[in-house]
């Protein structure tokens, strides 16, 4: 699977925005890219029926994508099979971070960014059941956090991931 740092737009932002931006980006490209992880995502996708090269590439976009004023996409899936992985945006970042602290802040953008990923890969094939993506989203998130040699996450952050 291939996994690459897309950054757009440059211009539009401030030096801490940008910096915030590239350091969140290169996060969640180690999450998603690391061998145990990686390994989980195939067992998933053999599991699923799933096949891997109906995915053509998996972007992790360095900038939220805003549907209105309120609300950023996790993720998206074209038709061509390129998955787009967005971050949260910066202000409510500094919010989650000043009220949780840095560890739990960044357990919390880790397991988002696992759960897009897992999200959008059951599209390829439940494609619009949103309710049945959403149920074995948690389901194998849930599972990946339970595996041996990962990481801890508390079920609060959990819940703050499919709450946000
Ligand atoms: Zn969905």
């Amino acid at each position: 699977m291939n996994i690459s740092v897309r950054s757009e737009k440059l211009a539009r932002f401030s030096p801490t925005r940008l910096s915030f931006h590239a350091k969140y980006a290169s996060v969640v490209l180690k999450t998603l890219r690391k061998p145990v992880f990686q390994r989980f995502i195939c067992w998933m996708l053999i599991r699923e029926r799933i096949r891997e090269d109906a995915v053509s590439s998996v972007k992790v976009m360095a900038f939220p994508f805003r549907k209105d004023n309120e609300h950023v996409l996790a993720g998206r899936c074209s038709s061509k099979g390129e998955i787009h992985v967005y971050p949260k945006r910066l202000e409510f970042c500094r919010k989650l971070r000043q009220k949780c602290g840095r560890e739990k802040f960044l357990s919390y953008i880790k397991n988002r960014a696992r759960a897009t990923l897992i999200h959008e890969l059951l599209h390829m094939k439940y494609s619009d059941d949103e309710e049945k993506v959403r149920e074995l989203t948690k389901k194998y998130l849930k599972t990946f956090t339970r595996h041996p040699g990962t990481p801890n996450v508390e079920e609060e952050i959990l819940k703050m991931v499919f709450k946000h």
